[in-house]
This record gives C-alpha cells, structure tokens and sequence, in this order.
C-alpha cells in the first residue's frame, strides 16, 4: 500500500448550518428530508490526490471533504478507517441487452453485478434486440433503464449505415456517444462501411461526442476465421490465431486517420494490442482527437487462460500474449490508456457451452462487471506499483470526462453526486461464478485470487451494495438514472 499525507479540510461547501441542520429536498415531485451520511476516517482517492478525509454527503451529493466532521449530526456513519474511498466506477462499455434478449442480461440484474463490483454507473452499448439506431430505441433504453437499473446509466447509440438523420435524432435523445463495428458482428448489427464511417466522424467533427469503434479489419479477419476452419483448427487458441495483432492494427490506424481528417472524435473500444496503441500514441502527440479504452482481460489474463477456460475466453479481440499483455501496462503508465471498461457481455452457460470442443461454436464476449474494478486495483497496487489516482483516472475521472458527466461524476468534491466505492485493501478472496450477482454466474477470473475487495457502493448517497461477508444488495429496481451530455454541467 501506498502512502498518502494528511491535508486537513480540503473545501467545505455548505455553511455549518445547512451540515447540521434538515434541508427539505424536492425529489421527483415528493418532498423527502435529505439524509447525511458521514464516511469517517477513510483513505480518499481523487484522480490527482491522495489524502485522509471524512466525506460529508446530503441527500444524494457530497457536502464537504473534511480532516474532522464529528459535530455533523448525521443520520449514518460509515466507518472507513484503513479503508479506500474512491470515486464509484463509470464503465463505458456494457452489454446489459435491454430489451432483448432477457436471457442475457438486463439493466436489473447487470448493474447489480455492478455495484457489487464497485461501479456507480455505466454506458449501456447499442446491441439488443432491437439494435439501437433511432430515437425511438433510445426512448425504450431508457425508459427501461428507469425502471431497472440500480446505477446510473448513459447510453450509446448505433451507426449501422443508416441516414445520418437518424443519428443526429439519437444525439437530440441524448445518446453520449456513437458507436460501430469496423468488422462484421451479427447480422443485427452490420459493420460500417468506410464511406459511412467518414459521413459520421464528419457529422460529429464540430461536436465532443466520441465516435466509439469495435475496430478490426473485416477482411484480414474474415479470412483468418476461414483458413483455420478450412485447416481443421478448433481449439481455442485457433480463435487467437485468426485474430492476430495486426486484424486491430490496421483498424485503429484507419479510425485515427479518419478522425484526423475529418476533426472528429474516434474512441477505439477495447484495445488489445501494442501496434494499436502505439499508433494512438503517436496520433494524440499529434494533436488528433483519439481515446482509447481496454479491459480487464486485455491486462490480467493471457492465452494460458484462454486455453483453460476455453468457450468461456472466447472474445473479441482475443485474450493476448503475456508478453503483449505485460507491455500493455507502460500505456496505463504513461497515461496514454484513456479508460478501462468491463465489455461485460454476460453469455448463458449453455451457449458458452456450446464451444467446449469447437471453439468457433461459442458466442463473442465474456462476463466482468463485477470483478472489474477488484481485479485491476489488485493489479495497480500490489502487482504494478501504480498509484490510487491512476486507477481513478482510467475507472472514473476520464471516462466521466469523455462521456459528459464530470465533473457531477468521476470525482469526490462538494457538489459532486455521492457516487462512492469503498475499498477493503487487505482482504483476498477468489473469484467464484456462482458469487456474480449479474444473470449468469460464471466469470472469466474464475478460480483467480484478488487482494482487494468492494465493502460498499453508494449511488448518489444511497448505499446499493454492502458486504458484510455476504453480499447484501440494498439498492431498490429504478434507483438509476438517465444521464446525458448536459449531465455535468447542469442537471
Ligand atoms: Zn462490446
């Protein structure tokens, strides 16, 4: 564990009357008495300080940030001695599957995997049964979502070749970003020709919202799949060879050209590979307007695994190389990583399956929200020797930057919503499917041993989430809310 220096009182932003006093608060149309809630004594993480602080929360925001809130007359007091106390985490990228299909995953049960992974709010993805590519898509999600979610959720809107009306439709609903696959996916969501994929940076250019992209090259990709079947080749590690570095290379070295040319602004999902990020390196020296995001499987697993969990390592892009992996970490180093995000894409067991000796039989995705956040603060403190405020940089800070909310979210500063993870530091436990609480309960990490571990989740001041030695969810159906671009400035 790392030092951090005590700062004493960093900012209070309520008078001493309104901290110990009831403010009536209007919250959707029924006057409520806000409650307070005092963290004490807990390590506070910031993406740039690290520093000792109670933190004072009123109804659903944080009051204060103080050395000492013992005179606040609150309604709860959560102890935090020894313990981290982080921003929640915003993941950018989950498949939650609303409406369809159910058997998947959905906004209830998937953002209860997630606050027991620590994270306060998501960006729910385009692929369901209906993809979403219009407005009246983005309503439904979100209409949805209110009704389910326990977290806060924003969402992306798809670019699938439609008129570029549509698009700017889903931008009025407020969709916080745009997204496509540069390979072919399913035929519910075809990849984007490069004609289109220009009309749409272009649409954007004058905008701050990302064009996010799945980038791969159809072709190589295409043709890779083809000899290795045509070889006979089946087992899982055949998947990783019909995918090799250069299939993404290619596409991030396209998707940055076009963002330079157009002035639009590209975020590359889920990145895998040093050839790809050595090129968005060089791109954001340059000045382009390039993100780039990858995910847990990309920085803690490596085709050993693949080979041992077969069907259930099967994703896209495939697991890597642990010497790839390993040096996949110096761009968490030097900042070049934007974010990190779960592509939480909860398969059935049965489908899973169904690759256990043909691994092309199993589907494209793999199961993480909820061990996320644990897994890779692991790998930050006790494995790489990287600070708290870069692991809320890439889990909170920039994805709420990039997506509009910060800084309402990503930050624990008065005003901000009382989006808050508490981390125990020193408690190992290891990964058990049957411990998820999102639908399907395997995980990728099963069988790993993970140092840390999520005691608490609160969701604009109301605790969702609790481990008390089980896992206790608080957090009612609905407790979520829609949040859009305007979201950080305003709301
Ligand atoms: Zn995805």
């Amino acid at each position: 564990m790392q030092g951090f220096s005590r700062r004493g009182t960093m900012a209070v932003a309520c008078g001493r009357s309104r901290i110990g006093g009831q403010s009536g608060i209007l919250n959707r149309g029924v006057v409520t008495l806000a409650r307070k809630i005092v963290i004490r004594g807990g390590i506070v993480s910031n993406d740039s300080d690290v520093f000792q602080a109670d933190v004072v929360i009123d109804g659903e925001q944080i009051a204060a940030l103080t050395s000492d809130a013992s005179d606040v007359d609150a309604d709860e007091v959560i102890d935090a001695s020894d313990k981290l106390v982080v921003p929640g985490g915003i993941d950018a990228h989950t498949h939650f599957k609303d409406p369809d299909p159910k058997e998947i995953e959905g906004f209830y049960y998937g953002s209860m995997g997630a606050v027991a992974g620590g994270i306060s709010s998501v960006v729910e993805m385009p692929q369901a049964t209906p993809t979403a590519t219009e407005a009246g898509h983005i309503a439904e999600k979100i209409k949805l979502g209110e009704q389910k979610s326990l977290v806060d959720f924003a969402l992306w809107g798809a670019a699938v070749n439609q008129d570029l009306e549509s698009i700017e439709e889903m931008i009025d609903a407020g969709i916080v970003g745009v997204k496509s696959f540069m390979a072919g996916s399913s035929p519910g969501f075809p990849r984007i020709t490069d004609a289109s994929m220009y009309d749409v940076f272009a649409l954007l250019a004058d905008s701050d919202i990302p064009y996010g992209l799945h980038a791969e090259n159809d072709e190589l990709l295409q043709d890779g799949i083809r000899t290795l079947q045509e070889a006979g080749e089946n087992d899982p590690l055949a998947h990783a060879d019909s995918r090799p570095p250069i299939v993404e290379a290619e596409a991030i070295n396209r998707a940055v050209f076009f963002a330079e040319q157009t002035g639009g602004r590209a975020y590359i999902c889920h990145t895998s590979t040093v050839s790809g990020l050595e090129i968005i390196r060089n791109a954001k020296e340059r000045g382009v307007r390039v993100e780039v995001e990858t995910c847990p499987q990309y920085l803690a697993l490596d085709q050993d695994d693949l080979i041992r969990l077969g069907p259930f390592g099967r994703c896209a892009p495939a697991i890597r190389e642990r010497d790839e992996v390993e040096l996949l970490w110096s761009y968490v180093q030097d900042g070049t990583m934007d974010t990190i995000a779960s592509d939480h894409c909860g398969y059935t067991i049965e489908s899973k399956e169904a690759g256990a000796n043909n691994i092309w039989e199993a589907p494209l995705g793999l199961s993480g929200i909820q061990t996320m956040l644990p897994a890779m603060l692991d790998e930050f403190l006790h494995k790489r020797d990287l600070d708290f405020t870069d692991f809320v940089r890439v889990t909170s800070t920039n994805p709420a930057k990039i997506f509009g909310s910060y800084p309402r979210k990503g930050t624990l500063r008065p005003g901000s919503d009382a989006d808050i993870a508490i981390y125990d530091l020193n408690a190992p436990w290891t990964v058990n499917g049957k411990d998820m609480l999102h639908k399907n309960k395997w995980s990728p990490f099963e069988g790993k041993k993970i140092g840390v571990r999520v005691i608490r989740t609160l969701v604009r001041g109301a605790t969702m989430y609790e481990f008390n030695g089980d896992h206790v969810v608080h957090g009612q159906a609905g407790h979520g809310r829609f949040i859009d671009r305007e979201y950080g400035v305003g709301g």
